[in-house]
């Protein structure tokens, strides 16, 4: 069993959805746990449910991740109460689909600014304790899209793929200080950002997806969960897929 006892780790947008799911399996292995997001009530709730649930330590910090102050800020409460950041798990993401001809300008630039500026301002927040501390593992949330596209999400590819390559780029970077960087790009998982999707859109999307089934927030968490230990260390740099087959690299 993996035990992240000892380890502290923060995860963006973690007060529902995937980054929920993150912070419970990361803490069921062990580890303390800093629950960060714009949701206030979700967020504080989220922590203290966690906190009991798995007799961790957790914290909740109100940050939103387009503001690098606020992301200065997240780190700074960490330090204060954990002094440490092992796993840095860059959650917090958007969508605002819509296609390419109709695609208005704030909606590229707000998916842009939260799901890939949001990864760089909270991982240089805390980029300098881990190379200091020279340990450390950062996990950025990708997407099958940021793979392979998807019509009506210019946007939203477009940050994915670009997380990906920063992903590898930081993992060069990071490699000498035994900082690790890697990205996990799940498929199709039920959320409440696909929730939102009609039958006949889920539909279309299962007939792509070898195994058949949506994945849950557990199966994002799971690979979450094995990029953060010692099971991954020789792994950086890479983008692994939980999507049930829908691509294959
Ligand atoms: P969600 O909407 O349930 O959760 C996203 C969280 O991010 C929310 O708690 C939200 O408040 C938070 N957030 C949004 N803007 C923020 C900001 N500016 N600062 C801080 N927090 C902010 O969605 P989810 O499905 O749990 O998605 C989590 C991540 O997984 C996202 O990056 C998403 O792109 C990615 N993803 C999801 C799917 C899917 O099928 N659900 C597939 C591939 C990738």
């Amino acid at each position: 069993m993996i035990n992240l006892k000892g380890k502290v780790a923060v995860i963006t947008g973690s007060g529902r959805g995937i980054g929920k799911s993150v912070a419970e399996k990361l803490a069921e292995a062990g580890a303390d746990i800093i629950i960060t997001d714009i949701l206030v009530e979700a967020g504080e709730a989220t922590a203290k449910e966690i906190a009991k649930k798995y007799n961790v330590e957790t914290l909740f910090v109100e940050s939103n991740v387009t503001n690098s102050e606020s992301c200065v800020a997240l780190a700074k409460a960490t330090m204060e109460k954990f002094g440490r950041i092992d796993i840095l798990v860059n959650n917090a993401g958007i969508t605002r689909d819509g296609l390419f001809m109709r695609m208005k300008e704030i909606d590229f630039d707000l998916v842009i600014d939260i799901n890939l500026k949001g990864a760089f301002n909270t991982t240089q927040a805390f980029y300098r304790t881990m190379t200091k501390q020279r340990t450390g593992s950062i996990i950025n949330m990708a997407s099958v899209v940021g793979l392979m596209g998807n019509a009506g999400q210019v946007n939203y590819s477009a940050s994915k793929a670009g997380l990906i390559g920063m992903t590898k780029s930081l993992a060069r970077e990071a490699a000498k200080r035994n900082v690790r960087v890697n990205a996990v790009a799940p498929g199709y998982i039920q959320s409440e950002m696909t929730d939102v999707l009609s039958p006949e859109a889920k539909e279309m999307m299962m007939r792509n997806v070898p195994l058949e089934i949506m994945g849950t927030p557990e199966d994002v968490a799971n690979a979450v969960l094995f990029l953060s230990s010692d099971l991954s260390s020789y792994i950086t740099g890479q983008t692994l897929s939980v999507n049930g087959g829908m691509i294959m690299q």
